[in-house]
């Protein structure tokens, strides 16, 4: 694929423009320049602020079918450049096409779950409210909470931009996007097939730049109802803060670090794949990653041997080999951090069972061997801390209470998975995690339906299902008389 030597990042009020503030946009598989993408800074989100602003009052009185029709039309377009779509994918961000593909699917759900939601706010949009009164009746209206503005990582740009992006439309906010500096190209893709689809000029507006150059001011603009946030904890909490000023609404989603919970009765070939999926997906840079593996005493030698010889069976090769399993980290600043956990975890103590150097056959690009540890300190940084890469800790356990004490104990709360021959037990277990998400014997399937956010330190707020288009609206009661 070619790319343009330099390519505009803002899209204001209808129009692409170029800022003045270069983001170098590399391959990560290869260390190459891709293009250059002028973004912008808080002059940019000003003008982008102040045009969806404009925009709000006759977005804010179309009709849910409206909105509807052009969610429809994205997610068509969405379909339509697949093929293209994928490709951004993997050579901004590093991870295999096939893994590309699934996001560009869940892209087009996305729009297209919200386009029936936001037809059905024509007839629910006014609910009524029973009183214990006869002398008074009531009503709950949900508008559309203001200009939002939306501010997302790199690891799957796009979908976390979509389960923003599509609710907030779809109840009738005008948006100012923020991606990623790390990878702007697919967002870029996304925001040109939206500026083809008719959406009236301010209602979506999108600065690429980086997050003190644009996210800090979108997050203290005064113009900005809400701010929905995905990315690390640290810049989470000082989102907050800035919103905090002008008493903003804000949604989180954080990081995680979750479990996997292989009982004694589990089928361990399910377990084995389970663990790989949830460990070495996306390279591990996934806050839903179950980089904890809590296997029972019973099956753990059996589970360990299975698990490093698939582990090591790994194809970690260019996104675009056809054979690939697993891509690569997403640049030098994370391949550095993730080897830097690695390191510090050996020398806390951990055994070293598989992986955790570059892969021989892999001398440029930022590849990393899938890995694994064992005999982890339970307060060490690779045990407490979301490493963001290929890097699984596995932990025995004696008894099922013993298991779910350690899975919880953690200031995050994102998700879990349970691999269980027995329904029953599996569900109760299920219960007894604090995570907003568990899959029993499952991979990490998501569905736009079902909602997406966790316990704890990992979200505040969910996404996806109603609750996403819940997030973007004000709730109005209005009594009357009777
Ligand atoms: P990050 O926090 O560094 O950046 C996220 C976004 O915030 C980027 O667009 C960045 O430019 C912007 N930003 C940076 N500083 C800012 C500031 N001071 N004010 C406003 N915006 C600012 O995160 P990342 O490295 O891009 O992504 C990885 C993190 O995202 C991981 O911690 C991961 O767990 C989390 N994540 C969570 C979910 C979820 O659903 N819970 C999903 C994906 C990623």
């Amino acid at each position: 694929m070619n790319f343009p030597t330099t390519q505009d990042g803002l899209y204001i009020n209808g129009e692409w423009l170029a800022g003045d503030q270069p983001l170098r946009v590399i391959n990560p598989a290869t260390e190459a320049l891709l293009t250059t993408v002028y973004g912008g800074d808080e002059r940019a989100v000003d003008q982008a602020s102040a045009a969806a602003t404009q925009a709000f009052g006759p977005w804010s009185s179309t009709s849910g079918a409206e909105r509807g029709a052009l969610l429809r039309r994205i997610a068509a377009g969405v379909r339509d450049a697949r093929e293209r779509l994928m490709h951004l994918q993997s050579s901004n961000n590093g991870k295999p096409l096939f893994e590309a593909a699934i996001d560009v699917d869940d892209v087009a759900a996305t729009f297209e779950y919200y386009a029936g939601l936001a037809e059905e706010l024509d007839v629910r949009q006014d609910s009524s409210l029973a009183l214990p009164s006869d002398d008074f009746s009531a009503r709950i209206r949900r508008e559309p909470c203001g200009v939002v503005g939306l501010i997302v990582p790199w690891n799957f740009p796009m979908v976390t931009t979509a389960w923003k992006l599509a609710p907030a439309l779809a109840a009738g906010c005008c948006v100012v996007l923020k991606p990623s500096e790390v990878t702007p190209l697919p967002e870029l893709e996304l925001a040109s097939i939206i500026a083809g689809c008719g959406l009236p000029d301010g209602v979506f507006n999108l600065v690429c730049g980086t997050g003190l150059a644009v996210g800090a001011p979108l997050a203290s603009d005064p113009r900005v109802a809400k701010i929905s946030f995905t990315g690390s904890n640290a810049v989470g909490v000082q989102v907050m803060q800035r919103a905090a000023e002008t008493v903003k609404g804000v949604s989180l989603e954080l990081g995680g670090k979750s479990s996997l919970l292989v009982l004694a009765d589990a089928d361990l070939d399910l377990a084995v794949e389970l663990a790989c999926g949830g460990g070495f997906f996306n390279a591990g840079q996934m806050c839903s990653a179950t980089s904890r593996v809590l296997v029972a005493d019973e099956l753990a030698d059996e589970f360990l041997q299975r698990l490093k010889a698939r582990a090591e069976a790994i194809r970690v090769a260019d996104p675009f080999d056809p054979d690939v399993e697993m891509g690569a980290l997403v640049n030098q600043a994370q391949f550095q951090r993730v080897l830097g956990h690695i390191d510090r975890g050996v020398r806390d103590g951990a055994t070293l069972l598989s992986g955790g150097q570059r892969p021989e056959h892999l001398p440029r690009g930022f590849f990393l061997q899938p890995t694994i540890f064992t005999d982890v300190p339970l307060d060490s940084a690779l045990w407490c801390e979301e490493i963001f890469g290929p890097v699984l800790c596995v932990h025995r356990f004696s008894r099922q209470d013993e298991a779910i004490a350690l899975a919880n104990d953690s200031r995050f709360g994102l998700v879990a998975s349970v691999v269980s021959r027995n329904a029953e037990a599996a569900g109760k277990v299920a219960d007894a995690l604090q995570a907003g998400l568990v899959w029993i014997n499952a991979p990490q399937v998501i569905f736009p339906q079902a909602a997406w956010g966790g316990y704890k330190q990992s979200s505040l707020g969910r996404e996806l299902g109603p609750w996403g288009l819940a997030a973007f609206q004000e709730i109005k009661h209005v009594i009357r008389a009777v």
